[in-house]
C-alpha cells in the first residue's frame, strides 16, 4: 500500500485528516485526492471581482454621461484592446477624450494645436508664462501648490512642431478633477504680464548681460553639436515657410526680438476652446469628468 492510499483510508475515519488531504489536492501537489472541490486561486478570484467592479463603473459614468449630455456631444466612443475610449465636444469646441484606463494614477494632458513658422520661440515662451498666473489665480506658483496638495507630482509641459501639451498626473480621481479647472484657467486665461515677459522670456541685466529663463534655457542647448545638426536636417527637409523647419524653443536671436504683444496675439490666434483636447487617461467616470463643469468658461 502506498503512502498516499494509506492517508486516503485514515481520511475516512477522522474528519481532521481530511482537511489536510483536501488542502493539498487543491495546492495540486496531490493528483486524484478525494472529493476535491475546483477552487480559484485567490488572485485569480480577485482579479475577476476587480474586473466586474471595474466594468459596472465603466457602465456607470457612461450612463451619468448620458444624463448630462446637455451641452455635449459624443463624438465617438471605441476601445483599444481592453480600454474603453469615449471622445466628447462641449458647446464651445472643447473635445474630451476619456481614456479608462482601470489602476490608481491619473495622467491629463491639455493639448493645443500649435505650429510656429519662425525661431523666435513663441509657442516656448507661451508656455512658461502660462505657469506665470491666470485671471482666477493671478499669482506664479499657485499651481503647482494647488497640484502638491491633490497628490500630483506637480505639473508641466512642453512644445511640439504641431502641438503644445501641459501635463498632470494625480494619484487618484479627485485631485484631477479639483487641479484641471485650476490648470485650465491658467492654459486659456494666462495673465502674460510685461513684468513676467521680462523675468520669464528676455531681459538685459544692470551689467549688460542678457538674461530671462527661457533664454538661458536656449542659450544652454543652442550650440550643442545635436541641436545644430537637428535644426540644420529640419531646414534641409522643409525649405521655405514650414513649421517642422523650425526650433519651437526658440534660437537666441529670435527671442531678443520677440516682443510680449507677439506672445499675446499667438496666445489668442490658438489657445482656443475649439483647439484644445484634453485628454483623460485613468480611473475616471465619463459622467463625472463632464459633470465636473470645469469645460465651459
Ligand atoms: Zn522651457
Amino acid at each position: 500500500m502506498s503512502a498516499l492510499a494509506a492517508l486516503s483510508m485514515r481520511v475516512d475515519e477522522r474528519g481532521t485528516a481530511t482537511v489536510a488531504i483536501r488542502a493539498l489536492a487543491q495546492s495540486g501537489r496531490v493528483q486524484g485526492a478525494p472529493d476535491a472541490p475546483p477552487v480559484k486561486p485567490p488572485a485569480l478570484a480577485a482579479a475577476e471581482a476587480a474586473t466586474r467592479s471595474w466594468a459596472a463603473h465603466v457602465a456607470e459614468g457612461w450612463a451619468l454621461a448620458a444624463k448630462i449630455a446637455e451641452g455635449w456631444e459624443r463624438v465617438s466612443s471605441f476601445s483599444c484592446g481592453y480600454v474603453p475610449i469615449e471622445v466628447w465636444r462641449a458647446d464651445n469646441g472643447v473635445r474630451v477624450v476619456n481614456v479608462q484606463v482601470e489602476g490608481p494614477l491619473v495622467h491629463s494632458s491639455i493639448v493645443i494645436a500649435t505650429e510656429c513658422l519662425s525661431d523666435n520661440g513663441l509657442p516656448h515662451t507661451l508656455e512658461h508664462l502660462v505657469f506665470l498666473g491666470s485671471e482666477d489665480f493671478p499669482y506664479k506658483g499657485v499651481l503647482d501648490k494647488v497640484a502638491f496638495r491633490n497628490l500630483a507630482t506637480g505639473t508641466n509641459a512642453y512644445t511640439d512642431v504641431h502641438h503644445t501639451a501641459y501635463t498632470l498626473s494625480t494619484a487618484g480621481t479627485q485631485g484631477t478633477l479639483a487641479l484641471l479647472p485650476v490648470f485650465l484657467d491658467h492654459v486659456l486665461y494666462p495673465t502674460i504680464t510685461d513684468a513676467g515677459f521680462v523675468t520669464e522670456v528676455y531681459h538685459v541685466d544692470g551689467e549688460g548681460a542678457e538674461a530671462g529663463v527661457v533664454f538661458s534655457e536656449m542659450q544652454a542647448i543652442e550650440n550643442e553639436s545635436g541641436s545644430l545638426a537637428y535644426l540644420a536636417l529640419r531646414k534641409c527637409l522643409y525649405p521655405g515657410e514650414c513649421g517642422y523647419a523650425m526650433e519651437t524653443g526658440g534660437i537666441m536671436s529670435g527671442i531678443r526680438s520677440l516682443t510680449v504683444d507677439q506672445i499675446r496675439e499667438y496666445h489668442r490666434t490658438y489657445y482656443r476652446p475649439d483647439n484644445c483636447f484634453i485628454i483623460v487617461a485613468g480611473k475616471v467616470g465619463t459622467g463625472e469628468l463632464l459633470s465636473a463643469g470645469i469645460f465651459f468658461s
